[in-house]
């Protein structure tokens, strides 16, 4: 008999995700707060459901793609409420890791089994299944869940128990945020210097000071053709994004007792930047920020 998966949170990321479980044979029923997103999963071949309850209710596994950690909670209060027992629960967002793990809590106390499985891949990813999944959760859950993520994504990584993916994620887009801040600084110091963009491109990205910010995502027009500075800066990784996501790695760094000044630091520039009205804009664009305020 075929799988059958409840999707709830149908946005951005969540519509093309569960088009593409549909794609891969799966019956999926969906729902969304929002009467746009409901219909454009309707157009897709997802079974639209009147509640998250309504949805789970004869779900083998349920996949969730929200906000934030609040709302992963509330509707996960809700759907655990409503689930078979045994039901593997898996929880896409990005959200901050106590939240992930209190999910796991939730799918515990209801018979159920969980992962945390946030993505990076962004809308691109979603729509052409090409995700990378950080995955928290014991070796049992991750076994049954395996499969269902492939059909989302091509590189599923199992980073170890609950919150462990949410840790993975944050860790990295820490590292984003830190070495996209550090390469538009070169670029500004550099065109202060008179030293032309290509120059240090070609010298940067063959050297030490090599790094994706620099050759997939280059913040000035010209050496790298796709990267977003070519577009006007449109995302891409929008900087309300990055804001989000440096937030959550500075919570986790209070709660945890780690130092990250870098990512504290980094944090505070994309909140001026965002704060600024660029939010929506990609976050490589912090380098007109820079030179502005230079
Ligand atoms: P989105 O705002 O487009 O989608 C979220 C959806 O959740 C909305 O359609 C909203 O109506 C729905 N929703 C909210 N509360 C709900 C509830 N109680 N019940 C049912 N539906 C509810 O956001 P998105 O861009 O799809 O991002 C989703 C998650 O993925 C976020 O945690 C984000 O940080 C993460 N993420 C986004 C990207 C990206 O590029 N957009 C990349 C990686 C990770």
């Amino acid at each position: 008999m075929a799988i059958s998966i409840a999707f709830i949170g149908l946005g951005n990321m969540g519509g093309p995700m569960a088009a593409n479980l549909v794609k891969s044979g799966y019956g999926v029923r969906g729902f969304d707060l929002s009467p746009e997103s409901r219909e454009a999963a309707a157009a897709t071949g997802i079974a639209v459901a009147s509640s998250a309850a309504e949805a789970v209710a004869e779900a083998d596994a349920v996949v969730t793609m929200l906000p934030a950690g609040r709302h992963v909670l509330a509707v996960w209060q809700e759907l655990t409420a409503a689930v078979k027992p045994g039901t593997l629960l898996i929880d896409c967002s990005t959200i901050d890791v106590d939240s992930a793990r209190q999910a796991h809590v939730l799918a515990k106390e209801a018979g159920c089994l969980s992962l945390d499985a946030p993505v990076s891949g962004g809308t691109v990813g979603a729509a052409g299944a090409t995700l990378t999944f950080m995955v928290g959760g014991d070796k049992d859950a991750f076994a049954r869940g395996e499969a269902i993520l492939q059909a989302m994504g091509k590189r599923i990584v199992h980073c170890g128990d609950a919150g462990a993916g949410q840790a993975a994620k944050i860790c990295n887009n820490m590292i984003l945020g830190i070495t996209m801040a550090g390469v538009c600084e070169a670029f500004v110091l550099g065109e202060k210097l008179g030293l032309s963009h290509q120059a240090l491109f070609d010298v940067a990205s063959t050297s030490s000071g090599q790094c994706w910010s620099l050759t997939t995502y280059c913040p000035v027009p010209g050496p790298v053709p796709t990267s977003p500075a070519n577009n006007g800066y449109k995302p891409g990784f929008a900087a309300a994004l990055m804001l989000k996501d440096l937030k959550l790695s500075q919570e986790a760094a209070v709660a945890a007792g780690a130092t990250t000044e870098m990512g504290a630091h980094a944090a505070k520039l994309y909140e001026k930047f965002s704060d600024g009205g660029h939010g929506g804009e990609d976050f490589s664009g912090l380098i007109n920020f820079l030179r502005e305020n230079a």
